[in-house]
């Protein structure tokens, strides 16, 4: 069986926020409608996901209000729209621990959590840090980490080191530090070449182009790593794509990833398919 797997981007939230609170230099942007999204990968009978989305249970209520999040469906409604049920996901591939990407997945009991090590461990040890540290988990729900904790107990999760490749049949990963200490990018083989889950290296291609198309990398307004790092980590981007951004997948796209087809709508959220 070939490695070829079909990839889903599923949109669940929307925030209104200024643009300049997520890129440098963007203060004349003004404000922006920014889709979250994440992926369903299929193959054959096999489903997995790239990050998972968040639902509003617990703790996790309160990121939405925190973040403008103002519009929301639910990630397992958009699944059922693809015919996708919980138990169905046997692995979520988790780009970085932000509420928005891995706030899901004690959803998913079956599934087997694949992240990297410095990702997971840095959450514990800064969430465990005096409270004036709390700026560096502003975006992380403790709820998330004992959902984690949890999945580690029934073994379902892996601590990747660094770059692997198939880590799944036709699933890679490259570490990607930055904007989180252990964010890593997803790279999925499909018969059009293999396609890369940005995670939140970059928010807009404009980062990879640089302002008015200058060839310049642009850091983020909303990490906790250095722009060294970042700026390190949209190279790796950009060589994981071989500089052909149809390849390229990011999950906070507010183009809506366009020029794909929409195979699913539910309320206004879509289900784009990108290859
Ligand atoms: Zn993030």
């Amino acid at each position: 069986m070939t490695n070829n797997w079909s990839v889903f981007v599923l949109e669940y939230a929307y925030s209104h926020e200024p643009w300049v609170g997520l890129v440098k230099g963007m203060e004349k942007d003004g404000m922006v409608d920014l889709p979250y999204s994440f992926v369903l990968a299929t193959k054959g009978d096999r489903r997995i996901l790239v990050d998972a989305g968040f639902m509003k249970t617990g703790s996790e209520e309160e990121f939405p209000r925190k973040f403008q999040v103002k519009q929301w469906i639910s990630p397992l409604r958009m699944l059922a729209e693809m015919d996708v049920r919980p138990e169905d996901i046997t692995d979520i591939v988790v780009t970085h621990a932000h509420f928005d990407h891995m706030g899901a997945i004690g959803e998913f009991p079956d599934a087997h959590i694949h992240i990297q090590k410095t990702e997971l461990l840095t959450w514990y040890e800064a969430i465990a840090l005096p409270r004036r540290f709390s700026h560096l988990t502003r975006i992380i729900d403790p709820d998330t980490l004992r959902a984690a904790l949890n999945a580690s107990i029934q073994h379902r999760v892996t601590l990747i080191d660094g770059d692997r490749d198939h880590i799944l049949p036709g699933i890679h990963v490259r570490l990607a530090a930055g904007h989180t200490a252990g964010q890593q990018i997803v790279i999925i083989d499909t018969e059009k070449g293999a396609h890369v889950i940005s995670g939140d290296c970059i928010y807009t291609r404009r980062q990879l182009t640089g302002h008015d198309n200058n060839g310049v990398y642009v850091p983020l307004n909303n990490a906790t790593g250095t722009v060294w790092d970042q700026l390190k980590s949209i190279d790796r981007l950009n060589d994981a794509i071989d500089g052909d951004q149809s390849r390229l997948v990011i999950l906070h796209d507010v183009d809506r990833w366009k020029g794909r087809p929409v195979v699913a709508e539910v309320e206004g959220y879509r289900v784009v398919q990108i290859v």
